[in-house]
Order: C-alpha cells, then structure tokens, then sequence
C-alpha cells in the first residue's frame, strides 16, 4: 500500500463508507424485492399456474436511483451520501415526498465504522477483509430490519469468507474457523428447538444460525459466548424499551440478526483487546 499518514487512510475510509452505505441502502431495498418476486415464480410453478413472464423488480446495479415516489431520477448532486439527504432537508426535489432517513443513516453509520475499521488496522489486507465484513453486516441488519429476513446471498459469502480466509491465516487460523462456524451454528439452532419444543413458537430464524456460523469462522469459537450475550442484553433492552414506549406487541416478532450483528461487529473490533485484559484480569496471562 502507499506510504501515506494513517490520518489520511481513515479519511478515505470514511468517505468510502459513505458512497458504499448509499450502496448498501440499494442493497437493502431491492435485494428482498428480487427475492420475493423469484419465490411467487417458482410458487406459480410448483402449482403448476401460469408462470408470469412479465419484468422482475429493478437490478440492483442496473437501473440508475430514482425517487421512489415520483420516479424522477435523482441528480448526481442529489445522489451525494449523508449530504444529498442534509441539503434536501430529507425531501424529494420534484415530489417533495419525505424521503426515509434510512438512506442517510445506513451511510452515516458505514462511513463511521469503516473509519473505525482502518484506524484499528491500519492500511492493510486485514482492513480490507474487515471492510466487507462491515458493509455486509450493515447490509444483513437492514434487511432483517425490514423484512425479517438474512438472505442466503449475504450469509452464506460471508461465512466462505470467514473460512478461507482462516487459510492465510488472518484473523483465526482454519481449525478455529471450522469449529467456530460448526458452533455457531448448532449452538443457536439446539436453542431454537429447546425454544420450540417447550413452546411452541419460533424464537428466530435459519438465517440467525447462519450469521452466527459465520461470524464464528471469522473470530473462532472463543467469540461466540460473548456475542451471544452481547446481543441478547441489546436486544433485551431495545426490545423491552420497545414494548413500553411503542407498546409493541410481545406476539410480533423482533428481528434478532440486527443485534447478532452489531454484537460480532464490536467483537470484531474490541475482542483482542478485551480477551487480554481478562486474562490480565484473571491472572490467565
Ligand atoms: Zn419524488
């Protein structure tokens, strides 16, 4: 990598951030709209209906941003991360439609925990590893935020990720890759049985034990306790200040990706740091 202050390899990273969030914010929206529209197809075709051959929903490369509303293409002006929002005081230039402060949010947070990324380590093969971590979790948290659901399409890339690149090794070396992802998986999945054996319900989904799996091949077996914990506090306290604010019914399901998520991002990026100091701590080290 070229020799440049870190300052200035943070700073891009930022500005990286952004115009992938605005990315990420395509992502989010299409990539279920896709998803769902394939499943009607094949649901037609199982039934043995008519299989409509009409247009699948927008690409997600192909078709240039638009206002959702009015269908106006957007300006590159408008189009500028976080600041096209800000100067447009969150409303479609044409329409003058309120536009959702999910766009400038998904950049905002991608711009500021890329920059997190490369203060951590530095210009490196390790930060560029950690960057696509980042924007496919953002990716997932959104769309489980949404619609309930972690696509295949983004868990699964990540896991082979995570497994590969335990070959190198980068963060983990392969045997804790392997039985990080192993545990991962059958650790939420024994929980969702038990869950449901005793009530009934389902407390989560597939895609929970397959984020987990992969974020056990990235940061091996050791990290899972602590995401796991991690994620259920926030979850608890988010979901508990939820039902007495909002009073959000109990019956309707919380999506629990968005906090396995976060919790693996933070240990991703505090992990070392505080296994060390309870090893200090403990006198382990
Ligand atoms: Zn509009």
């Amino acid at each position: 990598m070229p020799d440049l202050p870190l300052v200035m390899w943070i700073a891009f990273a930022g500005v990286l951030g952004l115009v992938v969030g605005s990315f990420l914010n395509v992502v989010i929206l299409r990539l279920p709209e896709r998803m769902a529209a394939g499943w009607r197809q094949e649901a037609r075709e199982v039934l043995g209906l008519e299989v409509n051959t009409g247009p699948l929903p927008p690409g997600i490369v192909r078709v240039p941003s638009h206002c959702p509303e009015c269908k106006h293409p957007l300006s590159v002006l408008d189009n500028i991360p976080l600041f096209g929002w800000l100067l447009l005081r969150g409303r479609c230039r044409y329409c003058k439609v309120h536009i959702s402060i999910q766009y400038p949010l998904v950049e905002l947070i991608s711009g500021v925990l890329s920059t997190v990324i490369v203060w951590k380590f530095g210009p490196s093969w390790a930060a560029v590893a950690g960057l696509l971590l980042t924007w496919t979790l953002i990716a997932l948290s959104g769309i489980d935020f949404r619609t309930q659901l972690l696509p295949d399409q983004l868990t699964f890339p990540l896991l082979w990720m995570g497994l590969v690149l335990a070959l190198l090794p980068m963060f983990v070396t392969a045997p804790s890759a392997i039985i990080g992802a192993a545990i991962g998986y059958l650790s939420l999945w024994s929980v969702y049985w038990l869950f449901k054996l005793l009530t009934g319900k389902e407390g989560m989904g597939y895609g929970d034990f397959k984020l987990l799996a992969a974020l056990g091949a990235w940061m091996g077996p050791l990290s899972l306790l602590p995401i796991i914990l991690l994620s259920s506090l926030v979850g608890a306290l988010v979901g508990g200040s939820l039902i007495v604010l909002r009073r959000h019914q109990r019956e309707v399901p919380m999506p629990f990706g968005p906090f396995i998520a976060a919790a693996g991002w933070i240990w991703f990026v505090t992990g070392d740091g505080l296994l060390q100091g309870y090893m200090h701590l403990t006198g382990l080290r």
